[in-house]
């Protein structure tokens, strides 16, 4: 008696693997606590206690002070590679 196999479309192999990039993506990705939105780079996270973090926008609803004043930098920072020491001639 023979057993039928699932089978995987080439659709739902490339919706998996779209799905499994943008939630590795989004994993990494410093979001508004308030707005729910993503600031760009170069602009200013401010952060309020350990785990609120807010936009610059959304920063004046806050009443307080913040903690810490974070600049948003790109994906790749620290992945590059970096001139350690220039070589003598
Ligand atoms: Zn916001």
């Amino acid at each position: 008696m023979a057993r039928t196999l699932p089978t995987l479309h080439e659709t739902d192999l490339e919706a998996a693997l779209l799905r499994k990039s943008v939630g590795s993506l989004t994993a990494t990705r410093a979001t508004c606590e308030d707005c729910g939105r993503t600031p760009l780079v170069g602009e200013h996270l401010y952060r309020y206690g350990a785990h609120v973090v807010v936009c610059a926008l959304c920063t004046r609803r806050h009443r307080t002070e913040p903690d810490a004043v974070e600049l948003v930098r790109h994906s790749e920072r620290g992945q590059t590679v970096k001139i350690i020491a220039a070589r003598a001639a």
